[in-house]
């Protein structure tokens, strides 16, 4: 059934109730009408007709009093209603017309009088009676109707009470129902099996339901899978990786990690990292620039792990995603950490080998040198121009052949960590007499001024001599190689700041801005440059830094480059 026709329904019970009382009511008033009228038709007509007759009686003018009287008499005859009035009436007929013949005779009028009386008695009980009849019906007729009201007022009050669940409880179902989906408990489901709307919306609703509860299955079925994929690779990769919420809780570390930190992902899973770093050296080295004031490790982490050392690069990556509102906001870390071992041994054999063969070369080039300088001796014979020119160009080469080999061997030097150092207190001064004089062939072969300014009273520094001289040789040379002939250098020493700077600036051909920051890394050329190893500048930063100082560079392209490094003055 439709709610329509529910409602139509339900207001046509009240109407009927309502128009059933109405109808008993108005039936029962009727009935009574009805009575009352004749009592008034019968027996009141009755007692005006015999009250005329006494009066015509009474008036002495006897023609119009016989007349009066049976005009009376005559209604009185056709208003007959009780049972022995007719033989009365008869009576007092017959008592008018003896009166009639004799109207003198006083017991004639005597008589008379007491036959209508006698009619008026008989009406007038007729009228108790009839008025106790309904006195009697109208408190039957009162019973009935209160009887029929209560039953009435019972029906509609149910129906007032159970009419509004009967319509609102299928719409609180609904309620009830949207209220689980909207939690996305889409398990919900509405119980409603009626034949009208509101079962169709159920039956529609569910539908919803069913196919909302198949998409999220399906969906975390996805998402699981997924989840279950990326943590398989996650779990087979070599390199060790550990997830971090923004907050830097343990989100996750792969078995490789697990063996590194020599922790189980159990046992730290959830966990503050600043404070599993508290107790585990490692995790402090790899969260370290997440710790206040911490900064990032910037060399491979040598770390013994089955039962060998082992060499990993470290990666901190930030995770970013999108929030609801479409901002990209930091949502964890992942640490990386890639096992180079296998690079590392490679690097350790090539600089073994650089090593050995720079080495194995010094000899021969030394015996070179030897016989270059005995080829230049005038007493073994003097040469021709020509052949003085050869052994010019031999020793050249030889020379930068010495130069490289020894630049590959400081290198494996650094490259192993075997730098020998030799401190001592040494004056600034002492360090650029060295340097000047062993660079002053070279300027001189370009014609270039090396001037030096050292400021008066410097303090001296703790620096090994040996390596500081060859840092400064290395700058000047390469000063006086992208200088220009006729030229000139400035060398200036000053204390700035409690430290000892050395500066080599020339007016050469200058360095771009975009290869600046990768000036000292090994093997880096400025493309297009003269020729070279492409070290010196590698060394000299590793010299220097390994004896406490700090070197820099400033250029502008084709305007001039000054090199700096400073040592503490002591
Ligand atoms: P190399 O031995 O090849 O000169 P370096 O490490 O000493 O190697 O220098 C690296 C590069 O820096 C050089 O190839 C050169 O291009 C550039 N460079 C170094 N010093 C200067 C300078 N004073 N002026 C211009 N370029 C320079």
């Amino acid at each position: 059934m439709k709610i329509k026709s529910k409602i139509r329904i339900g207001l046509l019970f009240l109407l009927a109730i309502i128009m059933l009382l109405a109808a008993s009511g108005s039936y029962y008033i009727n009935t009574l009408a009805d009575e009352s009228k004749d009592i008034l038709k019968d027996n009141y007509n009755t007692l005006h007709y015999t009250k005329n007759m006494i009066e015509a009686l009474d008036d002495p003018n006897k023609a119009a009093a016989f007349n009066k009287f049976e005009t009376n008499l005559i209604k009185q005859e056709n208003n007959i209603t009780e049972q022995g009035e007719l033989e009365a009436t008869k009576i007092m007929r017959s008592a008018f017309e003896e009166y009639k013949s004799n109207s003198e005779d006083y017991n004639k009028a005597a008589d008379l009088r007491s036959k209508i009386l006698k009619i008026q008695e008989m009406n007038m009980t007729a009228i108790v009676n009839k008025n106790n009849v309904i006195t009697g019906k109208t408190q039957r007729a009162f019973a009935y109707i209160t009887i029929l009201g209560t039953i009435c007022f019972l029906l509609s009050f149910t129906f007032v009470v159970n009419f509004p669940k009967w319509i609102a409880g299928p719409i609180i179902e609904f309620i009830r129902g949207i209220r689980g989906i909207l939690q996305k408990d889409y398990s919900t489901r509405i119980n409603i099996s009626s034949n009208d709307e509101f079962g169709e919306m159920a039956l529609a609703f569910n539908q919803m339901a069913t196919q909302l509860e198949a998409w999220e299955h399906s969906n975390l079925a996805q998402v699981l899978f997924e989840k279950s994929r990326i943590e398989t690779i996650i779990n087979n990769m070599h390199d060790a990786v550990i997830g971090l919420d923004e907050n830097k809780y343990i989100l996750f570390i792969n078995p490789v990690a697990e063996s590194l930190l020599s922790k189980s992902e159990t046992d730290i899973k959830g966990k503050y990292a600043p404070d599993i770093a508290a107790v585990n050296d490692l995790l402090r080295t790899l969260i370290q620039e997440l710790l206040p004031g911490g900064k990032p490790a910037t060399n491979p982490l040598k770390i013994y792990s089955n039962g060998k050392e082992n060499y990993y690069r470290k990666e901190m990556l930030d995770v970013k995603g999108k929030t609801a509102n479409g901002d990209n906001k930091l949502i964890g870390y992942v640490i990386v950490l890639k096992n180079i071992t296998e690079y590392k041994e490679l690097d350790v054999a090539k600089t073994n080998f650089i090593a050995t063969i720079s080495h194995e070369l010094k000899t021969p080039i030394a015996a070179i040198n030897m016989s270059i300088k005995l080829l230049k001796d005038e007493r073994i014979g003097a040469a021709n121009d020509e052949q003085k020119q050869l052994v010019e160009n031999i020793e050249e080469n030889s020379n930068r052949l010495l130069k490289i080999t020894g630049e590959l061997l400081d290198m494996t030097q650094v490259e192993t960590g075997n730098i020998q150092l030799n401190i001592n207190a040494v004056a600034p001064s002492h360090i650029v007499n060295l340097a000047t004089k062993a660079v002053s062939q070279l300027a001189d072969q370009k014609q270039i001024q090396i001037n030096t300014e050292i400021s008066n009273d410097l303090p001296n520094i703790n620096a090994d001599t040996d390596k500081t001289v060859w840092v400064l040789v290395n700058l000047l040379s390469n000063a006086i190689k992208y200088s220009g002939e006729e030229s000139s250098i400035s060398i200036k020493v000053d204390k700035e700041d409690g430290n000892v700077t050395f500066k080599v600036i020339d007016h050469g051909i200058g360095i771009e801005e975009k290869y600046l920051p990768r000036i000292f890394e090994r093997y880096f050329k400025v493309p297009g440059s003269k020729t070279g190893t492409g070290l010196g500048l590698s060394i000299s930063k590793e010299f220097i830094e390994s004896q406490g100082g700090q070197i820099g560079i400033t250029s502008k392209y084709s305007q001039g480059t000054t090199f700096w490094f400073s040592f503490k003055s002591i």
